[in-house]
């Protein structure tokens, strides 16, 4: 857990990865034990400060996995998630985690009809629960569950008296994605204010709004950045890891020193693992990120990627595509026939552009290296049987 150790000394903001838990409650969703391992090593290996790992309670693999990652000593902490009760946190103590997240409900939608209990009850059991692990000295994250639709007075006594308990920080947790980016960034300055508190930003991607309402939250003071990798996560999702660190060091000049060039593989695998593709437009590491198909995009990227490019593609582990299909120009084809060793001149560039055209439209899809290949080779059979002197209409 240096790393995250470190962090908090220098009041950095961090990650708080949670692809292993929010990421797995993802419905249809199950890791192996191995590919729990795995994906832990990879997040820690990137430089991710904070790892949620499960629920210790739950017991089984999932209480063994939690255990063997707490093993490896990584300088990621190892979180784990409970509820407000102490039977929970002991099964978090069993694993050896350095820290808990300690979960329950702060709006009256939630109290009265999910708990079905009081706003008193909800102070009363958090307050046990986080002076329960405060005691055994854990780093505690208070997670105010559906804190967005929650009432502003009572958010702030349920945060001020879990500071008072020995709460570290506080999770807001805009558990069915329902903020924007302005009110989040209002709530978070109000509670900040009121509190003092540091504050975590759990997101929910319901309107697509996750990243940016973790990062206005992060604008207005709150330092812990919730994440998943490709913003897995109950529904419609979580804020993603990948867009978060790459927004932070792009549009926020933030250098939250994470090894982005890793994200493809991370992305890749967790898709895999997960059984969700990564879909062609995914930002930062969607296939069609870095692929370039229309004449005048080409043709800038060719000259200067920085063109149409916010960042290169290397950055993430991705490679840049030029794509031939029905938007292709001529100095695409150009360039792709020279990656074959042909040099073709204007004229036949504009022959086998209009030949790609008519071939893409039949097809209704780009084409692949070898299909241009043989549109080359079909171009030159038309060329050498008919002479250069005749006319093509009375052939
Ligand atoms: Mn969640």
């Amino acid at each position: 857990m240096q790393r995250f150790k470190q962090a908090l000394e220098e009041g950095l903001p961090m990650l708080v990865d949670t692809t292993l838990r929010d990421g797995e409650q993802t419905a249809g969703v199950v890791f192996s034990n191995r590919e729990k391992l795995r994906i832990a090593k990879m997040l820690n290996n990137l430089g991710v400060h904070q790892i949620e790992a499960g629920i210790p309670v739950m017991g089984g693999d999932e209480k063994d996995v939690i255990k063997q990652l707490v093993s490896y000593n990584l300088d990621s902490s190892i979180m784990a998630w409970n509820r407000a009760n102490i039977e929970d946190i002991k099964h978090s103590l069993d694993c050896g985690v350095d820290s808990v997240a300690i979960s329950i409900s702060t709006s009256d939608i939630h109290i009265a009809h999910k708990l079905r209990t009081s706003r008193e009850e909800v102070l009363a059991n958090m307050v046990r629960a986080v002076e329960f692990a405060a005691k055994h000295e854990l780093y505690i994250s208070v997670n105010a569950e559906d804190a967005s639709r929650s009432e502003m007075d009572f958010l702030v006594k349920f945060a001020r008296q879990a500071r008072d308990a020995g709460a570290d920080r506080l999770r807001f947790c805009d558990t069915i994605g329902v903020l924007d980016p302005f009110k989040t960034h209002e709530i978070i300055g109000e509670l900040i204010d009121q509190t003092g508190m540091e504050i975590e930003m759990h997101t929910h991607n319901d309107f697509g709004m996750a990243t940016a309402n973790a990062l206005a939250g992060l604008k207005a003071g709150a330092r812990f950045l919730g994440v998943t990798v490709n913003g897995l996560g109950e529904r419609a999702g979580n804020a993603a890891l990948e867009e978060i660190a790459m927004a932070l060091k792009h549009l926020f000049n933030v250098d939250l020193k994470v090894d982005t060039t890793d994200f493809y593989n991370l992305c890749e695998f967790v898709a895999r693992a997960s059984g969700r593709q990564i879909y062609p437009g995914k930002p930062i590491v969607g296939p069609n990120t870095f692929a370039h198909e229309s004449g005048i995009h080409a043709d800038g990227v060719l000259k200067h990627p920085s063109t149409y490019e916010v960042f290169s593609p290397e950055d993430v582990g991705l490679e840049r595509q030029i794509v031939i299909g029905k938007h292709s120009g001529s100095k695409a084809i150009k360039m792709k026939f020279v990656e074959y060793g042909i040099d073709l001149s204007n004229e036949e560039a504009a022959d086998i552009l209009e030949a790609v055209r008519n071939v893409t439209v039949d097809l209704k899809r780009t084409l692949f290296d070898k299909e241009l290949m043989y549109i080359y080779e079909d171009y030159l059979y038309e060329k050498v049987k008919v002479p250069s002197t005749g006319d093509r209409d009375n052939e």
